[in-house]
């Protein structure tokens, strides 16, 4: 017999309901781990839909189990390094909706030590576990996965994966290991959850662009989605990082994004590369305490040199406000 999740609901329903008479609980989030094997509970989301609980896997172990009996439908994954804020939700909404009543959707909320290259930055990575848990909650996540690095990686692990082309520019130009520990864990993460589809943000246009290439080459069978990127209402993008910015730079730092929309008017009326690149220098760099790490215009796709100018154009920026160091990006096209 096929066993849809409605089955298990309907199942679990009933056995819970006959187990959780006195139990006056309501249903929520479930702090902690070690939930397989537990009693099953059921909340009503937002959707109207009755479904179990948010459970919470810290081990591989815990994790399979809670997958166990969701095989073979669609399982959408979104990975995260945690401090959740409305970029986050929004890729976890729409997880939810393509997820379905049927789907299931997991969150991973994991600070990978093994994507930093810089420990200062690591050590400073803002860490908010229960508030993380009940941005999930509140988006329909089905399952968090909340591993430890000792859990996720074997003290002696000896396999890195690589990406060649599209790694050595912007970002990977800059942070060297970084794309390597981020393909790393995905493909970690990919293995363990073994997802139909992934949704990525474009703020890490890059990531996603490498992680498309590692979808391809390897021959994942996971559909990728690239999710457009939220802003606050001065045009920032929301960042986990935001939060480290002093009160003058984060007053600041919406520059980014006016200097970006300036530049891809001057590249939609044909300047050529280096104006459009100048003004977003000009612009940062006059901003006390910043110190810009790179202005790149390269094709959208294989994130190189634009050599055909009638394709889809990135313009990338990454930039240090003081210690804090900001990514932003956009397309642009010409009009031609
Ligand atoms: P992080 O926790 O920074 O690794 O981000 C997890 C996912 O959320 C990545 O796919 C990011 O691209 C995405 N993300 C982060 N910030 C935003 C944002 N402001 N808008 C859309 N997606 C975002």
């Amino acid at each position: 017999m096929d066993i849809t999740l409605s089955n298990i609901l309907l199942v679990s329903f009933k056995n819970s309901q006959k187990k959780m008479t006195g139990s006056g609980k309501s249903p929520g989030v479930r702090r902690g781990c070690g939930l397989v094997g537990r009693r099953l509970r059921l909340q009503k989301r937002g959707d109207g839909a009755i479904v179990p609980c948010m459970q919470t896997a810290c081990t591989k172990e815990e994790l399979r189990a809670l997958l166990a009996p969701v095989r073979g439908k669609q399982i959408v994954l979104v990975p995260t390094m945690g401090a959740l804020h409305e970029g986050h939700a929004s890729l976890l909404r729409r997880a939810r909706a393509l997820a379905g009543t049927e789907g299931c959707v997991v969150a991973s909320v994991f600070l990978n030590p093994v994507q930093f290259d810089n420990a200062g930055d690591l050590a400073t990575y803002p860490q908010t576990p229960e508030a993380d848990l009940q941005t999930c909650r509140e988006c329909g996540v089905d399952i968090v996965f909340m591993p430890t690095p000792e859990v996720m990686y074997c003290p002696d692990r000896s396999i890195s994966l690589e990406e060649t082309h599209l790694s050595t520019v912007l970002c990977g130009a800059k942070r060297p290991g970084h794309f390597a520990g981020v393909c790393l864990v995905v493909n970690k993460l990919f293995n363990l959850v073994q997802p139909t589809d992934a949704i990525f943000g474009k703020k890490d246009y890059q990531q996603l662009a490498i992680l498309r290439r590692m979808v391809r080459d390897l021959d994942m069978p996971i559909t990728l989605h690239g999710a457009e990127i939220v802003r606050g209402e001065d045009g920032l993008a929301l960042s986990s990082r935001n939060v480290r910015l002093t009160p003058e730079h984060r007053a600041a730092a919406p520059v980014i994004r006016r200097s970006l929309l300036a530049a891809a008017e001057l590249y939609a009326s044909g300047a050529s590369a280096e104006a459009v690149k100048a003004g977003v220098m000009t612009a940062l760099s006059a901003v006390p305490g910043v110190v810009v790490d790179y202005v790149e215009l390269v094709d959208a796709e294989h994130l190189h040199e634009v050599t055909d100018e009638r394709r889809l154009a990135l313009l990338a920026v990454a930039a240090f406000f003081g210690d804090v160091r900001l990514i932003d990006n956009i397309e642009i096209t010409r009009n031609i």
